[in-house]
This record gives C-alpha cells, structure tokens and sequence, in this order.
C-alpha cells in the first residue's frame, strides 16, 4: 500500500535521506526507531507530501507522490497523519475539530459527519467529551481527539510521528492503547516511537534509521533480541 524506492531527501546541501527503500502491506504496522537528527520525521512528512523528495519515488496505493501533478487532497485522504503537537483548533469543540475536515473540505453532509464523529469518540474513548475545548482536555485526551480527527477522513494508511513523546506518563498508555486497537483492527500503521515497549507488541517489522539510512530492519523479535548492525546495538543498548 505504501512504497518508497531510493527516496532522497536534503535540506540545501544537508542530506537528510540518502536512499530509503522499503514497502508496507495493507493492514501492516511498522515501526521507525533511530537517534534525533536520522531523518525519522522528514520520512514520514515526505509520504504525506509535507516534504517534497529530491529522487527516488513514493507511492500510496498506486499513487505518485512525487509526481508534480500530485492531488494532494486525494493523497490525504488517503494518508492520516498524528504529530507530537496535536494542533486542535482551540476555539472549537473536540466534536468539532474531528467534524471539520469532512465537511469543509470533502464536503460531506454535516449530519452523517457528526454521526461518525461520535462514533470515533466513542472509539477512542472519549464519549462525553464531545463538547469540550481542546484547553479542557489533558494532553493525552488532545491526542486521542487529534487521531478521531484524522480517522475522520476514512485513510487507508495512519501515520505517527512521537505521538506520545509530549505527554505524561500517564496518559502515553491512553494514546497507545487508542492506537494498538486501531493496529489490531487492521488499519495499516506507520510509526515513529521512542516506545519500545510498545513497539514490540504491535510492529510486524521495525526499522532502524541512522544518518538518513536504514541500516537494520526486521521482525521485532529479531529485531529487539539479536540486533546485527553495531549502531542498532548501541542506540537499544542506550534505550532499553
Ligand atoms: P527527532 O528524533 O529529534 O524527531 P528526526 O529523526 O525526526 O529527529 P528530522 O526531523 O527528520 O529528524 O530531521 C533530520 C535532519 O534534517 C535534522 O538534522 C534537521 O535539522 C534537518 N531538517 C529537518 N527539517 C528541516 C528543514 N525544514 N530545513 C532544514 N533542515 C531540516
Ligand atoms: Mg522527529
């Protein structure tokens, strides 16, 4: 569903990535780990078309992303993304903030959209909140709105960035949860994750970025136990 093939990336002179290759399949969950800097967030943006690709190619069902004449609505509504900053509109509703996109841009009936809407509050667990400002929601619950929000649009493929790195103990375990269910019912997932925790139990294959390649990937079992690759060594021996 997800493809990328020799994906180079620089920010003027800089290199971020310097050739990615690798494939998801429909209902895979993935995950990246790597040091700060290795280019975790520039991949993910470029799938999404936030970052445009220098070479190399990118394709979301069949879709091209680098191709100049890219509808890159059609691309993101098929491609949800979460971030570390769940960037909720404030002076909306939590309801609201998940309604916005179906309507205003893909112009759905705002009955049918505030029915679904419900219906992913309740999935994340959040019913009874609906009326409630972004600013009276925890981070964790923010969050948890942010990905109603993006599993508004119907996408095929979910991407997270750290979606857990700014919130509080507490609440990362509310927000994995959220994403560990969507994982098990099939949604094909991208993640970036300091969790490594969590990135066992979920990930049918991990990746290790260093310096804008991909120097080791595998099933996590594998992965975790009997890491080949010195830096993939070091950086778990750091983390874990
Ligand atoms: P972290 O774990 O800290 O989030 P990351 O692996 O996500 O790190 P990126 O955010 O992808 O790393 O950044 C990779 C490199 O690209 C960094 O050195 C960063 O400074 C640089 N970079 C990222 N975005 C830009 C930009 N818009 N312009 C210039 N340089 C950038
Ligand atoms: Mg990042």
């Amino acid at each position: 569903i997800v493809s990328l093939k020799d994906v180079h990336k620089s920010f003027g002179d800089f290199e971020v990535l310097k050739g990615i290759s690798f494939d998801v399949k429909k209902g895979e969950v993935i995950c990246i780990i790597g040091a700060s800097g290795s280019g975790k967030s520039t991949l993910i943006r470029c799938i999404n078309a936030l970052t445009e690709i220098n070479s190399g190619s990118i394709k979301v069902e069949g879709i091209e992303v680098n191709d100049p004449n890219l509808n890159k609505l059609e691309l993101r509504k098929r491609v949800g993304m979460v971030f570390q900053q769940y960037n909720l509109f404030p002076h909306r509703t939590a309801l609201q903030n998940i309604m916005m996109a179906p309507v205003q841009v893909l112009r759905q009936p705002k009955q049918e959209v505030e029915e679904r809407a419900h219906a992913l509050m309740r999935k994340v667990r959040l019913d009874g909140k609906e009326h409630a400002y972004p600013g009276e929601l925890s981070g964790g619950q923010q969050q948890r709105v942010a990905i109603a929000r993006s599993l508004a649009m119907n996408p095929e493929v979910m991407l997270f960035d750290e979606v857990t790195a700014a919130l509080d103990p507490e609440t990362v375990k509310e927000v994995l949860a959220t994403i560990k269910e969507l994982a098990q019912e099939g949604m094909t997932c991208m993640l970036v994750t300091h969790e490594m925790g969590f990135a066992k139990e979920v990930a049918d294959h991990m990746y290790f970025t260093d310096n804008g390649v991909i120097v080791e990937d595998g099933p996590p079992a594998e992965f975790f136990a009997n890491p080949k690759d010195e830096r993939t060594k070091q950086f778990l021996g750091q983390i874990l």
